[in-house]
């Protein structure tokens, strides 16, 4: 998924970069955007009729694949990068010339309004971009868009994936800088879950580790029900009784199999006496199908076995990845 992700965003920088290599995919699809600019269009805060693009399917795909990205990412709906003239939301750019003046003197894009997060007063951006006292109008018609699609408009500082994408679209392993800025998006917000795992299992798991596992979400299989099954499982998706009981202090948090402890999904999934005998045997059937001795391992069973086993080859491991879910599975 984060690899589409990237290969789309790379696209965009494609389409967004006015000095990139004027190729014909890139000629048509401004064409198809015409009058209005293809950034502003793609990178739009709110739905736009089709009709917009001239229904291109391939500007339609990297819109919707964007508003993915962004709602996964919990981006900010408001780009920094949306260009300001020719936007079809914002009509005075495109019936006035002024705007045009505005991007020669350096005012291109919604972030050129901005400095260290804050929004510059008109003053501010005169002396900056040397605007003269009669721009103080459009100045307000401005604010007034940015108001209108974004609450806290005053404060926008700008985020990992805004400066990824100021990226020349020639640099070299651009998918792969791209990949690496979606994932150091996305750990941040992962952090707290990992800590609570380190507490569940009484371990500490590196974030090297963690991102071991979040990576291995993705390959672990090619059916999307049994990745579901693994990222509800990292991610603490699942209501284990301790998490019901908290929503539902009238619901007992003991486990219903073993009666005597609190069922965190930890204990729900691994801990319970009465299902150790279950993970014994599964360990037994893969000691005997590898002819590798292996004890069963808490964070085995939670997070799959992605390192840490160089006894064990790719096959081996994709194996018993595809084993112990199967093995959750039948806990949930
Ligand atoms: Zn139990």
């Amino acid at each position: 998924m984060y690899y589409n992700w990237a290969v789309n965003i790379k696209n965009m920088i494609h389409l967004l970069d006015n000095s990139a290599q004027q190729v014909d995919w890139i000629v048509m699809e401004r064409e198809d955007c015409s009058p209005c600019n293809i950034g502003a269009t793609l990178l739009s805060p709110i739905h736009l009729n089709n009709k917009n693009y001239n229904k291109n399917p391939i500007i339609h795909s990297t819109i919707r694949t964007w508003k993915q990205i962004k709602q996964n990412l919990k981006l900010r709906n408001l780009s920094l990068l949306i260009p300001i003239v020719n936007n079809p939301l914002f009509k005075p750019s495109i019936i006035d010339k002024s705007f045009i003046q505005w991007e020669r003197m350096g005012i291109k894009m919604l972030g050129d309004l901005y400095e260290l997060g804050k929004l510059l007063s008109f003053q501010q951006l005169q002396l900056k971009y040397n605007l003269k006292n009669n721009q103080y109008f459009k100045y307000l018609q401005i604010r007034d868009y940015l108001k209108k699609y974004t609450k806290d408009y005053h404060n926008m500082p700008t985020d990992l994936l805004d400066e990824a994408m100021k990226t020349k679209a020639e640099s070299a392993n651009l998918i792969s800088y791209l990949y690496n800025i979606i994932l150091n998006i996305e750990i941040p917000t992962t952090d707290g879950i990992r800590r609570d795992w380190e507490q569940e299992l009484a371990i500490n798991i590196s974030k090297e580790s963690w991102d071991n596992h979040l990576l291995q979400v993705h390959k672990c299989s090619i059916n999307v029900r049994h990745t579901l099954i693994q990222f509800k499982t990292l991610h603490r998706l699942y209501y284990s009784k301790t998490k019901i009981n908290k929503l539902f202090p009238n619901v007992s948090p003991i486990c219903d199999k073993c009666l005597c402890q609190e069922a965190t999904i930890a204990h729900s999934f691994v801990f319970c006496t009465k299902i150790q005998k279950f993970w014994n045997e599964i360990f037994d059937i893969f000691t005997k199908l590898i002819k590798i001795k292996l004890v069963p391992k808490p964070e085995w069973i939670i997070f799959g076995i992605s390192e840490g086993n160089p006894e064990l080859n790719v096959f081996q491991k994709n194996l018993l990845n595809y084993g112990l879910i199967m093995g959750k599975k039948a806990h949930t």
